[in-house]
C-alpha cells in the first residue's frame, strides 16, 4: 500500500466515523467538542452535518483555513490539557454529546502518552449514551468500544459510547 493509499483510507474512515456519530447525534442534546483544529478540515465537516449545534473547537494554535475558523466564542486556544478541565468546570460533567479528537502526529509513542493523559479528562464530559470518536485508541473508562457498529474495518479509526 502507498503512502497516499494509507491517508485516503484514514480519512475515508474518518468521514464514515464522524457521519454515523452525526446521524445519531443529530436529534440529540448536548455539545460537540472538535479537539485539534487543524486546516479545519473535520470541523467543516462536523459542522455541515449538524448545522446548527454548539461546537467548541480546542487548540493550541490556530491557523485553519479562513473559512474553516470557529467564532472566537466557540474557539479555545491553548494546552488542551489545561483548556479541557476549565471547559468542564464551566458547562459541567455530561455537557458532550459528542467529541472528536483528531490531535496525534506521526510520533507512535507521543500519541499513545497523549491518549493515555487526555482518557480521564474526556470521559467525564460525556453524556450517558455520548460518543467519542478518535483517530487512535482510547482506555475511557464508562466507556465501550462501537467501532464495529461504524462499518469501518478495525484499527482505522475508533468509536466509544458512554455507558453510565
Ligand atoms: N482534524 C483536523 C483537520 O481535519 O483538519 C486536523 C487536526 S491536526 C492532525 C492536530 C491538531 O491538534 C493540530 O492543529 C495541533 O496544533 C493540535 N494539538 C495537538 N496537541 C494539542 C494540545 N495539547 N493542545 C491543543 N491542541 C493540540
Amino acid at each position: 500500500m502507498t503512502r497516499l493509499d494509507s491517508v485516503i483510507r484514514r480519512l475515508t474512515a474518518q468521514r464514515t466515523v464522524i457521519d454515523w456519530a452525526a446521524e445519531w447525534a443529530r436529534s440529540q442534546p448536548g455539545l460537540v467538542l472538535e479537539l485539534g483544529l487543524g486546516n479545519g478540515r473535520t470541523y467543516d465537516h462536523l459542522r455541515d452535518r449538524l448545522p446548527g449545534r454548539d461546537i467548541y473547537v480546542f487548540e493550541r494554535q490556530p491557523a485553519a483555513h479562513p473559512s474553516c475558523m470557529p467564532p472566537d466564542s466557540h474557539l479555545l486556544v491553548g494546552d488542551i490539557f489545561e483548556t479541557l478541565p476549565a471547559f468542564r468546570h464551566r458547562f459541567g460533567h455530561g455537557a458532550a454529546v459528542l467529541i472528536h479528537a483528531d490531535i496525534g502526529t506521526g510520533d507512535q509513542e507521543e500519541n499513545r502518552r497523549l491518549a493515555a493523559r487526555l482518557s480521564p479528562l474526556i470521559a467525564p464530559l460525556l453524556r450517558a449514551s455520548g460518543l467519542m470518536l478518535a483517530d487512535r485508541d482510547f482506555a475511557l473508562e464508562g466507556c465501550r468500544d462501537v467501532t464495529a457498529e461504524t462499518g469501518i474495518d478495525p484499527g482505522r479509526y475508533f468509536a466509544y459510547r458512554r455507558e453510565v
